[in-house]
């Protein structure tokens, strides 16, 4: 259970007592968003449903159903890692490169050699 559910699960629709059987998510004013419940009758649709949606949204508006009087945030796209790069050892092992840092050469922290000048 998410902590931000609503106490009551009941459908969102206005006059609707129905319980709720779908919820997804719309932007509060304080820039995180609220659970807005549905039940079947006044669900959006599943698609629209993966969006958040504007804090102006007024679904589960019957007006407007199965859609929405908003134009929904669009779904963040999960960043696909390109497939790491590999080398072929001399072994006949394919491994990925590892990319090692060199680091710039060491400080020479040694005293400077030479005679005591006096
Ligand atoms: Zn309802
Ligand atoms: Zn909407």
């Amino acid at each position: 259970m998410s902590p931000d559910l609503p106490a009551s699960l009941g459908c969102a629709a206005a006059g609707c007592s129905s319980p709720a059987v779908v919820q997804w998510r719309r932007r509060n004013a304080s820039g995180g968003t609220d659970a807005v419940l549905a039940c079947g009758t006044h669900a959006i649709t599943l698609d629209a449903a993966a969006h958040v949606h504007l804090a102006a949204c007024t679904a589960p508006d019957p007006a407007h159903l199965p859609a929405c009087d908003c134009t929904p945030e669009p779904i963040p796209t999960t960043q696909v890692s390109e497939p790491a790069a590999t080398q072929t050892l001399p072994t006949g092992w394919t491994v990925p490169v590892v990319k090692v840092s060199v680091p710039a050469a060491a400080p020479v922290l040694a005293a400077p050699q030479g005679p005591p000048t006096a």
